[in-house]
């Protein structure tokens, strides 16, 4: 594929992306799981103890949930440390705004498209914040993903043994196929 049409691609995954994070989190509260730029700088003055006038209940809770400061290349860096099996795990929480390029870099590596179960295990070893729902959307919207998924179902789909003509138009359709094919088994 050529690099041009690639970016392009990007380009269109990012906008559906984006758009469907405009639509769905613009709205919510802070008490949202998702920690946009505004809701992180805030979390850094806490940490840092440079807000002003800050609320004790809002700074216990912090702490209590093991966000900690990292100065990484000279840049104050959000870390979030939490248990996963026996491990105890601190990782870089991710902003929303940054969600695109983490989720676009994990996914395209080598230019494999991997779907969510592999993007969930690279993101879980670099990354904390980012939900499992938001990683069902963002491959939902990748157009590469979605061309290879509908070329490599056809071929496991079997022959239906049915006169019922509906559940056969049925499986037409899960397969991604544009017009009925040969059952010609029965
Ligand atoms: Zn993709």
């Amino acid at each position: 594929m050529s690099d041009k049409l690639n970016d392009e691609r990007k380009l269109a995954h990012k906008n559906a992306f984006e758009q469907f994070m405009k639509e769905q989190y613009d709205k919510e509260e802070s008490t949202s799981l998702i920690i946009d730029r505004k809701k992180y700088d805030m979390i850094v003055s806490y940490l840092t103890e440079t807000v002003e006038k800050p609320d004790p209940c809002k700074k216990f809770h912090l702490k209590k949930q093991k966000f900690n400061i990292q100065i990484i290349d000279d840049q104050t860096k959000i870390y979030r440390e939490f248990k996963k099996r026996n491990n105890t795990m601190n990782l870089p929480v991710a902003v929303k705004e940054d969600y695109f390029e983490i989720l676009y870099d994990i996914h395209s590596v080598q230019r494999g498209h991997i779907g969510i179960n592999k993007m969930e295990h690279q993101l879980s070893i670099r990354y904390y914040g980012i939900p499992r729902f938001v990683l069902a959307q963002f491959i939902k919207f990748c157009p590469i993903y979605n061309l290879k998924h509908v070329q490599t179902s056809q071929p496991r789909l079997n022959p239906i043994r049915s006169d019922d003509f509906l559940s056969r138009f049925q499986i037409d359709l899960v397969g991604g196929w544009i017009k009925r094919v040969e059952y010609t088994s029965g």
